[in-house]
């Protein structure tokens, strides 16, 4: 049944196309795809520049993106919370200096509501594909449902871990017992004394695994690649710290920009110097193999748990909880890889078969991947459909955010938006930078507005420059299998710039890298775009 906003719109659509309206005017100006947090900035962002008609369609039946969907035992935020959070609206629930994800989730409500995005959310509505028109220069925008609405702007703000990987080994399909995808927890099933093998050692695997492990009967870990591990500097925000961050003028701000700038230079600065200054990193990475080797009780456990890779080839992770399961009785930790799954387990490649009654799959996401970014097609002119154009051309974008040949478009977390850090940031960044070349359309009277392909390509020549000079790309990242690097060999899921970069970038940039085009009103009416 489609929402029964959507169902206006639809109808609205219908009368325009039955002849009763223009049908070059559309049925709301704005499609945002998605309402987790970048829904939510691109909705803040274009009520702030006066942008009321648009509508945020959400697949799920809530609001809250990742930290709807993501609420496997353990799901915490790991960037301290006083930066995982939008400048222009302090969290009314900060428990933790890393808050878990019922928070964040609480978080992303209040921002919602606080604005009054929530009114304009659709939910349970699943997009099929969208087609630019270019003779009403409008998206035309098709749901599971089959309603089609037209709009003048779409903005897919649809996330970096939208799509769950599933693992693909042999026998998969034959196994009896309970599959789980991290990402899709079942609530209702009981886990308690029951052989749980976990495949994954990734940042979500690390939260999920000390905990399951409470209460299993026994868990085996099935590690294809290990991860580098920091101990979490997490505590109890005091009252007191939480009244002069409230209270005081000027402090807030001022502790947001020493932790992002901390965490800019930690995570972004020294990764993106490592061709020049490789010391910092083999540092770090030095110090984490030392404090592995103290924290697990066993040797050779702790050799296995240890990287060959360079600390920051793949995303950091922070935990007081994670290696220390392994010194539990109920916990084993496997390396031999895995050849298949049977009826009732697992079978590694040294013959051994381990009996399970779930296979909880902590395997991560389709990131810069053919099919998964966005998960749906998006035709521009001439036909172009753009999942196939970047497959075949390397996925990249302008500032992460438009791609020329696709007018109309902006994306929240396109290829090469995100420098390493805080996601949420990087939303506040791109979402302006929507809103302002939205409103300088607005403002030249066009109806379509298209990145030009010189700067695009100068901003693509640039970032795959830098990641030259990275961490990611060089040799010490071989043995990494990071996602951080996509099948082309490419890495577009980071922009290979420091946080200052970014916002600078966004917000300045020349308004003339935009090509901008008037059509009239009452344009040519097409019943179907292609
Ligand atoms: P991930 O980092 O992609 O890790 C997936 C894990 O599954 C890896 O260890 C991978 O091994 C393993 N794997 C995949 N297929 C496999 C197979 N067929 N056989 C054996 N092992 C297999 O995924 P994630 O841990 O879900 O993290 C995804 C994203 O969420 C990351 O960006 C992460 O930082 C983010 N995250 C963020 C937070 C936060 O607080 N902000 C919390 C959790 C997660 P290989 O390494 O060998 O591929």
């Amino acid at each position: 049944m489609p929402a029964p906003a959507l169902t206006r719109l639809a109808e609205r659509h219908r009368e325009r196309t039955a002849g009763l309206g223009d049908p070059a005017i559309p049925d709301v100006e704005v499609v945002l795809v998605g309402a987790g947090f970048g829904g939510i900035g691109a909705g803040v962002e274009l009520g702030r520049a006066g942008f009321d008609d648009y509508v945020v369609i959400e697949k799920h039946e809530d609001l809250g993106g990742t930290w709807h969907i993501n609420t496997y035992p353990g799901v915490a935020v790991d960037i301290p919370s006083i930066y995982y959070s939008f400048s222009y609206l302090k969290p009314k629930v900060w428990s933790q200096m890393f808050a878990p994800g019922a928070e964040v989730k609480a978080y992303a409500r209040q921002v919602a509501t606080h604005f009054g995005v929530d009114r304009h959310m659709v939910f349970g509505t699943t997009i099929t594909e969208t087609v630019w028109d270019e003779p009403s220069q409008l998206w035309h925008t098709t749901t599971a449902d089959g309603i089609t609405i037209t709009s003048r702007y779409f903005v897919p703000a649809v996330g970096g871990i939208e799509v769950p990987k599933m693992p693909d080994i042999d026998g998969f399909d034959d196994y009896t017992g309970k599959i789980v995808h991290t990402s899709r927890w079942d609530h209702d099933f009981d886990y308690t004394g029951k052989q749980i093998g976990v495949i994954g050692t990734g940042a979500t695997a690390l939260q999920a695994i000390p905990e399951l492990a409470k209460n299993a009967a026994h868990l085996t870990v099935f590690q294809r690649t290990p991860i580098w591990v920091a101990p979490k500097p997490n505590f109890r925000i005091p009252a007191g710290v939480k009244t002069a961050l409230d209270r005081l003028p000027g402090v807030r701000p001022a502790v947001r920009g020493l932790v992002s700038a901390g965490i800019d230079a930690a995570l972004g600065g020294v990764a993106l110097a490592y061709g020049r200054r490789p010391e910092p990193i083999d540092g770090v990475t030095r110090l984490l193999r030392g404090w592995t080797g103290v924290v697990v009780k066993d040797p050779e456990v702790a050799a296995k748990l240890t990287p060959q890779y360079t600390f920051g080839c793949k995303r950091p992770s922070v935990s007081n909880a994670y290696l220390q399961a392994f010194n539990r009785d109920n916990v084993t930790l496997t390396t031999d890889s895995i050849t298949k799954v049977t009826p009732t387990g697992i079978v590694t490649a040294d013959g051994t078969e381990y009996e399970l009654d779930v296979i909880v799959c902590a395997t991560g996401f389709k990131i810069m991947e053919r099919g998964a970014t966005p998960p749906f097609p998006v035709i521009g002119r001439d036909g172009l459909d753009l999942g196939e154009w970047w497959h075949e051309n390397r996925f990249q974008a302008y500032q992460g955010v438009s791609i020329p040949r696709f007018p109309n478009l902006f994306f929240v977390t396109g290829p090469y938006a995100f420098a390493a850090g805080s996601y949420i940031a990087m939303i506040e960044c791109t979402t302006r930078h929507i809103v302002r070349a939205l409103a300088e359309a607005k403002r030249r009277g066009a109806t379509a507005v298209e990145i030009k392909q010189e700067p695009h390509d100068r901003y693509w020549h640039k970032v795959l420059d830098a990641h030259d000079k990275a961490l990611w790309l060089s040799g010490a990242c071989d043995d990494s299998n990071t996602y951080y690097i996509n099948y082309h060999g490419d890495g577009a899921v980071a922009r290979p710039t420091t946080h200052l970069d970014m916002w600078w970038g966004n917000k300045h940039f020349p308004l003339n890298d935009y090509r901008y085009e008037a059509r009239p009103a009452r344009a040519a009416m097409t019943g179907d775009p292609r």
